[in-house]
């Protein structure tokens, strides 16, 4: 009920939930009481959260921030949200997004743009935004989030919060709608990286049903968290902190380096030369699988259809044509383009080969180091319409999170000293499975 009043006082301006649901929140508070009293709670049980409108929910609203799903009852729960459910936290709600997850200021959602607690003139960050806002805004104290280029990390930058992007495959993809499925990742916003521990051990596993679900055995990712890093080798590529970067964000970064050497760390410089290529390959990799991913919103099988169709052709044309918005339409046509005869070798096999070498730089830097640390975001939170009409701009903000998902590592955004009144957020990457290290490495910062 505390979280349901903040939310009715303080949404209003936020904007950051997009369907609230009091009842089923205070259905499975109730149940949550029943469980605590008879002494069957596990540690989550009653701490309540809120879902990014990416997670299917059965019999609730799925719309992915898109006027094409505004009409859409999921008739299944996602994994994530079954097992969520299943921890005995009750739902709250679901959060504001880009339109299926693409853009990085939350300004591409049918429903709005969500504002930056913080400062409700600047941007959240996105695509999670409405997940981020709401916890930094204390209206859940725990969200779930996807990131696929940067989602879960920028926004919790931006917003002073926690955000982990786990290992590719660590999460089930099921019930998450997909945008570009070899990069896309469930993970988890909290106020910090011990509950977020604690939230992703509930969240992960094996699931049969995502052909791309990790075998790895599940960690309880709370145990390592009071480790000592002592002699922990902390990498920090020279490319993350190059032109671009701004001045008081920088220095941020580097006084938490000199904080993690006060814990015992070692700083060692190492190189990732292909970092530049990060925003091409993606821009090229992430369309071209969303093209593919969203032609199954046809208006046939569900999703927003036109009125009066004159036949089918007619029907696609105008349902997609109504139902996208224009972020959405643009990468449908340059990943249609990147992919069409001609163009496929040229575009999408080079881009995927450039994949491949910003994979191998992160493997090798790995050998010698256990962690690597940079920025998450070039700038503190930018203002509303900023870069709304200018793509490239918004694009090239995604500069230190896009690599991380083509090579499919771990990667977790911690707040550090705030610039300006605004916040600022260290980025750590960890190697495949490590999420356990990077949680404990976080957690010892604050
Ligand atoms: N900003 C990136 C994009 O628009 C990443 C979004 C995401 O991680 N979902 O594709």
């Amino acid at each position: 009920q505390h979280f349901l009043d903040r939310i009715e006082k303080h949404d209003g301006s936020l904007n950051s939930f997009i369907t609230v649901t009091a009842d089923i929140a205070l259905a499975q508070a109730a149940e949550a009481d029943a469980q605590i009293a008879a002494g069957t709670a596990g540690p989550l049980t009653g701490i309540p959260m809120a879902h990014k409108d990416i997670f299917c929910t059965d019999g609730v609203k799925t719309s992915c921030g898109s006027k094409m799903l505004d009409n859409f009852i999921s008739p299944y729960d996602a994994t994530v949200v079954e097992k969520l459910k299943a921890a005995g936290m009750p739902m709250l709600g679901k959060t504001n997004m880009d339109e299926f997850a693409m853009g990085s200021s939350n300004e591409t959602s049918f429903y709005g743009a969500v504002k930056n607690p913080w400062d409700t003139d600047r941007v959240p960050g996105g695509s999670s935004g409405g997940s981020a806002a709401a916890v930094a805004a204390r209206l859940a104290p725990i969200t779930t989030g996807s990131d696929t280029g940067g989602s879960i990390r920028q926004p919790a930058s931006l917003t002073g919060i926690t955000g982990i992007k786990p290992t590719y495959g660590r999460v089930s993809r099921f019930g998450m709608i997909a945008y570009a499925s070899s990069l896309d990742q469930g993970g988890v916003f909290a106020r910090d990286a011990a509950d977020c521990a604690l939230v992703l051990s509930a969240m992960s596993g094996f699931d049969e049903k995502d052909s791309t679900s990790s075998e790895e055995e599940n960690v309880d990712f709370t145990s390592s968290l009071d480790k000592s890093l002592d002699g922990l080798r902390i990498g920090v590529p020279k490319e993350y902190f190059g032109e671009g970067l701004d001045e008081g964000v920088s220095t941020s970064i580097k006084a938490a380096l000199e904080q993690y050497k006060a814990l015992g760390a070692e700083i060692v410089e190492i190189e990732l030369p292909n970092t530049g290529l990060a925003i091409p390959s993606y821009y090229v990799i992430a369309p071209a699988e969303c093209s593919a991913n969203l032609s199954r919103m046809d208006g046939v099988r569900y999703g927003h259809r036109c009125e009066n169709p004159v036949d089918l052709e007619d029907m696609y044309k105008r349902s997609r044509s109504e139902g996208f918005g224009s972020e959405v339409k643009r990468r449908i046509m340059v990943g249609t383009y990147a992919l069409s005869a001609g163009y496929y070798d040229a575009y999408y096999i080079k881009a995927q080969k450039v994949r491949r070498k910003i994979k191998e730089d992160f493997v090798k830097a790995f050998e010698n180091v256990d962690v690597i640390m940079g920025p998450v975001a070039p700038t503190t939170a930018f203002k509303v319409g900023e870069k709304k009409d200018d793509p490239v701009s918004m694009y090239l903000s995604d500069i230190y999170t896009l690599a991380v998902n083509l090579a499919g590592l771990p990667a977790i955004s911690v707040p550090v000293e705030p610039v300006a009144g605004l916040p600022v957020g260290l980025q750590i990457i960890g190697n495949y499975f490590d999420e356990s290290r990077l949680l404990n490495v976080a957690h010892q910062f604050q």
